[in-house]
């Protein structure tokens, strides 16, 4: 199974426990507008080369679309709609005022030279310029994107409208409008939503384990914060192999160590363990901040944590939702606990159509404030509609773009 047939079970599911009306759910299962586009580069050689492009509006009902643009030789049209859709129900949850959105370039970044990913990246905001701007669709780093780029396509577009673009686009570098607080967000949401969800079983932090798969922005800062939080961290893990000490490690140390060798593996005073004894660690909190489709129906009985937080996107399957669930694991879900990464690009697009930048304090309290809200919408749908936490989520979600659609007289 796919990411993309993944996304359609739960969604099913909520549309039948709330009985969605059919209109409705025609209109959310397909996206808006979809672009393809064809982007000539001048390569170093002096040869001419053409890249295939898209951007993929799924939705404007709550808002201007909102996702970023990935660069990967596997992306295809099928796999960015369906992006964009989860970023329609990842925003619509999160409480924010954006539909979804999502784009990218079939290439492998890593065979260009530092001119030619400029070229591309210009050329490809030129191509979809009719589509974006900062009422109408804004884009994001996604996989093999970062602030640089974004830097290249905020100037690009500025220069296209002739007025500086600031709003247009999100993960920007500090120095052109980017948000304090961002790098940090993901990972942040993860940890108040795992939080919350320790409050209702009555665990004090300090009473709380935490194994984290994955090390990379995402991982990393779970780590970091559930440590503040003083969860103990007894296990880690990245693509090279897996970390354990029954003591707690300090990410941070452990951080500094990674910088230095490029992965936690022999990290002094750790036990190696492999990634599928990192899954089935007795812990009150696993993490899986890596990739998607890492517990499957052929692990999932063997997961002993009380609570699943996805920091990753699709880290679970559906089969494997439904062993967690018979076992009474909280799973909460990725369009719920890693919504933080964008409720934080939402505060950057707020503040530069304000001018006005907050502190670091302010954007992670209002963030805080705003994973708390999210999390207690979805809990509370799991109670009322007596359904586990994804499919609450998508409740959630189709209960808010539902209302919105009625109200504009869309079905
Ligand atoms: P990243 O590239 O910074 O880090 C990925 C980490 O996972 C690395 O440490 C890598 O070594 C590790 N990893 C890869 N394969 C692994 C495996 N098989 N077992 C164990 N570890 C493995 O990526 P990221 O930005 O941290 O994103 C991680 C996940 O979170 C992805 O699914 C991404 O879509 C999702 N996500 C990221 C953000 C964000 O703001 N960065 C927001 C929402 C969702």
């Amino acid at each position: 199974m796919n990411i993309f047939e993944m996304a359609k079970i739960p969604l099913q599911k909520a549309i039948e426990t709330i009985n969605l009306d059919p209109g409705a759910a025609a209109i959310i299962a397909v996206p808006e507008r979809t672009l393809e586009v064809s982007i000539p580069v001048k390569m170093d050689d002096g040869s001419t080369k053409v890249f295939t492009g898209y951007r993929s509006q799924h939705s404007s009902i709550l808002g201007p679309a909102k996702g970023g643009v990935r660069y990967h030789q596997n992306v295809s049209l099928d796999e960015v709609k369906t992006l964009a859709f989860w970023m329609t129900c990842k925003c619509a949850v999160a409480g924010l005022p954006y539909g979804g959105g999502k784009g990218g370039i079939i290439v492998d970044p890593s065979t260009l030279s530092k001119r030619e990913l400029e070229a591309l990246t210009r050329a490809y905001i030129d191509k979809i310029a009719p589509i974006i701007g900062e009422k109408r669709d804004i884009p994001a780093p996604d996989m093999n994107t970062n602030a640089q780029i974004m830097g290249w396509m905020m100037d690009e577009y500025s220069k296209i409208t002739g007025q500086f673009e600031p709003g247009f686009i999100t993960g920007k570098a500090i120095c052109v409008g980017g948000s304090l607080g961002r790098t940090a967000a993901t990972g942040r949401g993860v940890v108040v939503a795992a939080l919350e969800a320790l409050k209702l079983k009555n665990i004090a932090p300090a009473d709380a384990t935490c194994a984290v798969q994955g090390f990379g922005n995402v991982g990393s800062w779970t780590a970091k914060l559930f440590y503040d939080a003083g969860v103990k961290i007894v296990a880690l893990s990245d693509v090279n192999g897996a970390i354990y000490n029954k003591d707690g490690f300090n990410p941070y140390e452990v951080d500094a160590f990674v910088q230095k060798t490029g992965s936690v593996v022999n990290y002094p005073g750790s036990e190696a363990i492999s990634n599928a004894d990192l899954l089935a660690m007795e812990v009150t909190v696993l993490a899986p901040c890596a990739m998607e489709l890492q517990i499957t129906g052929e692990n999932a009985d063997a997961v002993k944590a009380l609570i699943v937080a996805e920091g990753a996107n699709g880290p679970t399957t559906p089969d494997a939702d439904e062993i967690l669930d018979k076992k009474g694991i909280m799973v909460i879900p990725d369009i719920l606990a890693n919504g933080g990464g964008v409720t934080v690009s939402y505060f950057e697009w707020v503040q530069n159509l304000y001018r006005y930048f907050w502190s670091e304090e302010e954007v992670i309290e209002k963030q805080t404030v705003m994973m708390r809200t999210a999390f207690k919408n979805v809990y509370e749908a799991a109670q009322k509609y007596n359904v586990d936490m994804r499919v609450a989520a998508y409740i959630v979600a189709l209960s808010t773009l539902a209302e919105a659609m009625k109200i504009r007289g869309m079905y």
